[in-house]
């Protein structure tokens, strides 16, 4: 289908894009890398006056380190650019190998880190990771830029905290150091969206034990989230297989979860529990 008619921008600066988000208000919709948002333009199931391009916007692909043991990635990154960092593998490979399992080559290609979280896809992958790291995310807005944790950024399906005059301009994730991480993903084929998706980043004490952990879960409610109850429940625990498993069937406790024609909601939440298991697992090498 053709979209509907739109005035597009291009802006050299932030400021232009910011001036034109307070102009059009909810009218206006940002252009990243296009993955998400052209095929909803083409369903005609976005249809904004405006569309802001950021793909000008010289300043918005970055990643680097801050000097207190953080990355900082700029929201235009793309997820090619993640997987193939130096910096990224070193210092915090959860999101190289999340990165590698988004759609295929064209997808990571285009794609950005920041329009994959500011999208919020109940499905999607580096939100999952995101979650698991306990990032914080950088909202510009014409006056102010203000830090959201990522716990409190996902709101729901396609809905995050962003204000609609503000755009998502970086992401900061610790850098790993000591902590372990993996991501699984259960996809009927291997660019699918996820099924179940579970990213966790861990770190053990001395004797073995979980002594912290952050855990995103993707694929299995309407938005991608942080199970806190589970990463209760882990810390102080022995990591053997028994012990992750019998915690590991919590993952949906209070969680409403989504069925479709690919999986029930109960194989769902098996899966979760399941993943979950594999995940740790993957994380501490066993
Ligand atoms: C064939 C195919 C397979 C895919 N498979 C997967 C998969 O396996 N896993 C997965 O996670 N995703 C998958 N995707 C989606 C992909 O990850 C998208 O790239 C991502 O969801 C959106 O990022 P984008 O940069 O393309 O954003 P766009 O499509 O340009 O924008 C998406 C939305 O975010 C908003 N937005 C973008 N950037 C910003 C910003 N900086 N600030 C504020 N708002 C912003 C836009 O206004 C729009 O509403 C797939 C896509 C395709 C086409």
């Amino acid at each position: 289908m053709i979209p509907s008619k739109f005035d597009y921008y291009s802006p050299a600066t932030l400021q232009e894009a910011l001036s034109l988000l307070s102009e059009y208000g909810d009218d206006a919709k940002v252009l990243a890398g296009g993955q998400s948002l052209v095929s909803l333009l083409k369903l005609r199931l976005a249809s904004p006056r405006c569309l802001v391009d950021l793909g000008s916007i010289g300043n918005l692909s970055y990643i680097h380190e801050d000097g207190a043991d953080n990355l900082l990635i700029g929201a235009m990154t793309r997820y090619a650019e993640i997987a193939e960092s130096k910096l990224i593998a070193e210092k915090c490979p959860l999101l190289r190998q999340t990165a590698l399992v988004v759609g295929d080559v064209q997808v990571r290609n285009r794609g950005t880190l920041g329009g994959s979280l500011a999208h919020a896809d109940p499905a999607g992958d580096m939100p999952a990771a995101i979650l698991a790291l306990k990032a914080d995310l950088k909202a510009t807005g014409p006056k102010r830029d203000r830090w959201i944790k990522s716990e409190d950024f996902f709101l729901g399906m396609y809905a995050t905290a962003l204000e609609a005059n503000e755009i998502l301009t970086e992401v900061r994730v610790p850098v790993l150091n000591d902590r372990q991480s993996a991501y699984l993903k259960a996809a009927r084929r291997p660019s699918d969206f996820a099924m179940v998706g579970i990213a966790v980043c861990l770190k053990r004490a001395k004797n073995g034990t979980c002594e912290d952990v952050g855990l995103g879960v993707t694929g299995i409610t309407d938005k991608p989230y942080r199970p806190q109850h589970v990463e209760a429940k882990l810390r102080g625990q022995k990591l053997d297989p028994a012990a992750i498993g019998a915690v590991a069937q919590s993952i949906t406790e209070g969680i409403d979860v989504n069925g479709n024609i690919h999986a029930s909601p109960e194989f769902r939440a098996h899966l979760a529990g399941v993943y979950l298991s594999r995940a740790i697992q993957a994380a501490i090498g066993s």
